[in-house]
């Protein structure tokens, strides 16, 4: 089976069915487990940004691509209570309007006490708190992978009511999107005109551009899988499937990824999944001690501690993975290596402005989830910030706390990110057996 992946994943140490083990065995039953957790499951994002690049693109109208509307009630009260305390450690105690997405318009919280006039922020703090938190700001921005945006707009969306699947999203939009991604925003062999890289062609770049073409294209291929793991069998609604039937659909897959019909690629774009994947599970190995010590507040007791115990059960499997991808070896050298480093920077940051482009609310919720939550792991990998967390590293009194702080955002995305790329090797493995039987 062309889906049967064999031998060592490119650019790492390890075999394909030494991943489809570890994953299919230890980490998909706790990661899923771990993200239906309210901690993780409600997701703050802005759908509304206007795309910065083109505007002359129509709204999918299918009603698969509408994101459902949260229950106002549903939001753990410490989530809302973080969105003011985050807010308030910097300005003070100030009112801040608490958005939860609809749709449509925006439902909002009744408790929150809004002052048009006066924007998001009330106007009464002083200058020079905004000044220091403009500041922070921009320092920590030094840091990100992501255009984390302005959040003045986002509003919380829970994942569960929206599961990643077939939208109906394709055509020349979608199309569009991929293009100025691999196109202008990936790196690309000197001289090569084509619109999409051959993988025989990467070798003629250099270790760091060709990381990030499979870091792209792992991304792309879970999307995708997704998609035809979670397909729109029939609309046809009855009283056992009230949305309509949904479920894998073999041969969409296999148009997708044979080699008969991609010109031998899809076997390649398949092994990028799993080389996302693994650098993904090595900045959670990474970051462990520090998120070790966060408290995934919720204002739940029993909830949050549960959901502590949970991510050190995870990490310690993650940690106990044989051979984790190797970032050291990336961005090594002076000049020469930081400018690259930048540039790596740049071009996934422009990525995550292109997912505002994204015309189904429903892919760009994912799409967005999934870029920040690569953007938080090469932070994790390549800032710099976490290379001393692991214990000797740390100074006596001084905990892994201390010394960086994630927003609580990007830790969500960056699990969340995790768990649809642990799905999809899942769901790989359940093509194989449809395939087989
Ligand atoms: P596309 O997937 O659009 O690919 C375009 C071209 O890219 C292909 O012809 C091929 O040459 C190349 N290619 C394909 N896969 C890879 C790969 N892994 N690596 C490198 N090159 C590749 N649709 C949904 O139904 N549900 C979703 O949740 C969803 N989310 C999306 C999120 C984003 C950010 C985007 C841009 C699109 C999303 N889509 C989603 C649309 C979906 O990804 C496809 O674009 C759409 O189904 C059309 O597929 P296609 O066969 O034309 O090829």
């Amino acid at each position: 089976c062309f889906c049967k992946l064999k031998g060592r994943i490119d650019d790492c140490s390890c075999n394909v069915d030494t991943v489809d083990h570890f994953n299919n065995m230890k980490i998909f039953p706790r990661i899923q487990s771990l993200l239906s957790n309210d901690y993780f499951r409600f997701y703050k994002v802005n759908l509304k940004r206007d795309c910065p690049f083109w505007t002359d693109d129509s709204r999918c109208a299918m009603r698969y691509c509408h994101v459902q509307a949260c229950q106002e009630e549903d939001i753990p009260p410490g989530l809302k209570q973080y969105n003011q305390n985050s807010m308030n450690s910097i300005f003070g105690n100030q009112d801040m309007s608490l958005r939860f997405y609809d749709g449509n318009e925006d439902c909002e919280d009744p408790e929150a006490d809004h002052d048009d006039e006066l924007g998001y922020i009330n106007t009464t703090i002083s200058a020079a708190a905004y000044e220091e938190f403009e500041k922070w700001q921009a320092h920590d921005a030094l840091d990100n992978f992501c255009e984390l945006g302005d959040d003045k707009d986002a509003q919380y969306v829970d994942l569960l009511l929206n599961p990643e699947r077939y939208t109906g999203y394709k055509g020349k939009s979608a199309h569009r999107i991929w293009n100025s991604i691999y196109k202008e925003n990936c790196f690309r062999p000197e001289n090569h005109y084509d619109l999409f890289i051959q993988s025989a062609q990467l070798n003629r770049m250099c270790l760091e551009k060709r990381v990030f073409y499979r870091v792209i294209s792992g991304m792309h291929t879970s999307i995708n899988i997704h998609l035809c793991s979670n397909y729109l069998l029939s609309d046809k609604e009855s009283l056992i499937s009230p949305g309509g039937k949904w479920g894998p659909n073999l041969e969409e897959f296999k148009r997708r990824f044979s080699p008969m019909t991609t010109d031998n690629e899809g076997p390649h774009w398949l092994r990028n999944l799993y080389f996302l994947y693994l650098l993904e599970l090595r900045a959670l190995a990474k970051a462990a001690p520090y998120l070790a010590n966060e408290e995934f507040y919720t204002g739940s007791e029993e909830n949050d501690r549960d959901v502590r115990e949970a991510v050190k059960d995870l990490l310690s499997v993650v940690k106990s993975f044989p051979s984790h991808f190797d970032e050291s070896s990336m961005f090594a050298g002076g000049a020469q290596a930081r400018e690259l480093k930048d540039e790596f920077r740049q071009h996934f940051r422009n990525i995550s402005v292109i997912m505002d482009c994204v015309g189904c609310d429903k892919c760009k919720l994912w799409g967005n989830l999934q870029v920040q939550g690569i953007g938080t792991a090469l932070k994790i990998l390549f800032s710099g910030k976490f290379d001393s967390l692991s214990p000797p590293g740390l100074q006596p009194g001084q905990t892994a706390k201390s010394q960086f702080q994630l927003q609580r955002g990007e830790i969500v995305t960056l699990f969340n990110a995790f768990g649809r790329l642990s799905n999809s090797i899942n769901e790989l493995e359940k093509f194989r057996n449809l395939i087989r039987d």
